[in-house]
């Protein structure tokens, strides 16, 4: 089953007399574990796009479905509970909280979920471990360097071991060998069956994705997808 699909989803922005249609009729579906790029110009849609799917934004008109389910009429707080309880986001500039140690940001979503402290505490050590930043839990954000905050951020965003990763420019503020290392942190996650969907702007981070999807004006312009080995006829 597709744990993503729009169907002819519109985002319309009404600003004083003009409409500006960020989503002008998307029709798409993304599977279980798969691994998707969303590029394109600036203002093409890719934001609104990584918004409706990453429910902090609704659609105007159409249809979504995350895991079968239409999520596109539920109010805001049913679609905080959806992200906090089944979704993981990791931004370009990191967003952890730099008066809080790596253990206490890796933490920040368990307690929202209302964890006790000792299973809070464990998640967030084994996650740490995973992300390679077990000899750091009590370091404060300031004192790593932009892989390493970015890797707490990634640690974040699995605390709840969310059924998709969005991740938007994740190596957006990373020299090229420091994103290439978050990178293969990201295909081992889609390795192990985690759903990804990342916004880039360069090729060379979009071709660890497995597909490809180029927007332009609101609309879906073309898509890139690698075939699987089993899809070959024999
Ligand atoms: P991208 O991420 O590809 O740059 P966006 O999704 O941010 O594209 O924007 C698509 C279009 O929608 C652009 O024309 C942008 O100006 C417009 N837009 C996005 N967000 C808003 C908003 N909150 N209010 C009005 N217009 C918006
Ligand atoms: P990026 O494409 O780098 O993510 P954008 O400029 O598209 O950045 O969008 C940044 C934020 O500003 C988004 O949350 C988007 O919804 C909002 N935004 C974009 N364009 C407009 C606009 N014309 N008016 C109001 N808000 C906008």
């Amino acid at each position: 089953r597709d744990i993503v699909r729009l169907e002819d989803a519109r985002k319309i922005y009404v600003m004083g007399a003009e409409e500006v249609r960020a989503l002008a009729g998307v029709s798409i579906s993304f599977e279980r574990g798969s691994f998707w790029a969303i590029m394109g110009p600036s203002g093409s849609g890719k934001s609104t796009m990584m918004n409706v799917l990453g429910c902090l934004d609704r659609l105007t008109s159409g249809a979504y479905y995350l895991d079968g389910k239409d999520v596109s009429q539920l109010d805001d707080d049913s679609l905080s509970e959806l992200r906090l309880s089944y979704l993981g986001f990791i931004f370009q500039s990191f967003n952890l909280i730099p008066q809080l140690t790596v253990q206490r940001n890796i933490e920040l979503p368990l307690y929202y979920l209302g964890w006790d402290a000792a299973r809070s505490a464990q998640r967030a050590k084994e996650l740490a471990e995973v992300v390679g930043l077990g000899g750091r839990l009590n370091h404060r954000p300031t004192e790593l360097s932009g892989g390493q905050m970015q890797r707490v951020a990634i640690a974040r965003a699995l605390t709840n071991d969310p059924q998709i990763i969005f991740a938007d420019e994740p190596t957006g503020n990373l020299d090229s060998a420091t994103g290439e290392q978050i990178m293969e942190l990201l295909d081992n996650l889609n390795g192990q069956g985690k759903t990804i969907i990342m916004v880039t702007h360069e090729p060379d981070i979009a071709a660890h994705a497995r597909s490809r999807l180029h927007m332009m004006d609101g609309l879906i312009d073309r898509i890139e997808t690698e075939t699987h080995e089993t899809d070959q006829p024999h």
